[in-house]
């Protein structure tokens, strides 16, 4: 019943949309995003469910001993960015887990090869059974506690929760290198956790520009660089500017002002010249 008038709301939205669709522009998201539940919804109607009052985890009935585990901590992350960053959970988050990389991967249609440990969606998150990404460095039977701390230490809950309360609070009004930005500083302040490799060394590598970040973030062969670059610059405006400037920025991409003029009234000058300023004093620093 609840899922046919889910259907039913969905439907509506849609028609909605496309009657008013010159105007429809920014209500595009939610309709995207209620169909994409409803789809995950009928592909894994067969797994289980664990609700709880932030989030909902769907997952193999194989896994129900990592989903509880999961779920447990998925639930804590929700409350620890109501209490940093005010979110406003208006309902609970819808949270998949894959047994496996091909699961993961047939989800998505990627090619061979490509893989993650969590993803963000369309405002539902999915995550790869972390026995896969912790090769066999803890056995949750044998020592839970072990498990546990690993999984919530270098798991990706954060990353991808970050993800989602910035999309849900401005709608996906920021360019690709600022999410990940955000998401890797989050991170880097609730865990410690940075994402360095040799690949992302500024010392050995050429820096891409703005502009190349800002255009193609995702089609950048360096990818590691991609993200580093875009997480030092967010950092180095954090410590230079303020938190409440950050969250200043933050509220007027909520009320819709587009990026670059938003960063020009938060900060007094073009987010291209912020990030010459931070380029210049890590290449010389
Ligand atoms: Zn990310």
């Amino acid at each position: 019943m609840k899922t046919t008038a889910r259907w039913i709301r969905f439907l509506l939205w849609v028609a909605v949309f496309l009657f008013f669709s010159r105007q429809g522009i920014s209500w595009a998201q939610p309709v995207m995003y209620e169909g994409n539940q409803l789809l995950d919804e009928l592909r894994f109607h067969q797994w289980a469910t664990i609700r709880k009052p932030s989030v909902i985890l769907t997952y193999p009935p194989q896994l129900a001993d990592q989903a509880a585990v999961i779920v447990d901590e998925a639930e804590k992350t929700a409350r620890d960015f109501q209490t940093y960053w005010g979110w406003q959970i208006e309902q609970p988050v819808h949270i998949y887990l894959f047994p496996d990389r091909a699961s993961l991967r047939e989800r998505f249609g990627w090619e061979p090869g490509v893989s993650a440990s969590g993803v963000y969606y369309a405002g539902t998150i999915y995550l790869l059974n972390p026995d896969c990404w912790m090769n066999q460095t803890a056995s949750l039977k044998e020592n839970p506690w072990k498990w546990r701390r690993i999984f919530h230490s270098q798991g990706p809950l954060h990353h991808e929760f970050a993800h989602l309360y910035l999309d849900q609070l401005t709608r996906g009004n920021f360019p690709r290198w600022y999410t990940e930005a955000f998401a890797q500083w989050v991170e880097y302040q609730a865990l410690g956790y940075e994402w360095k490799t040799k690949a992302n060394n500024l010392r050995y590598h050429q820096p891409y520009s703005y502009r190349e970040l800002d255009r193609s973030f995702d089609r950048l062969p360096n990818q590691a660089l991609a993200y580093r670059e875009s997480f030092l610059f967010f950092r180095y405006m954090v410590q230079t500017e303020g938190r409440k400037r950050i969250d200043r920025l933050q509220h007027m991409l909520a009320e819709g002002v587009p990026f670059a003029d938003a960063w020009r009234q938060c900060f007094g000058r073009p987010v291209e010249q912020s990030f010459d300023q931070w380029l210049k004093q890590t290449v010389s620093g």
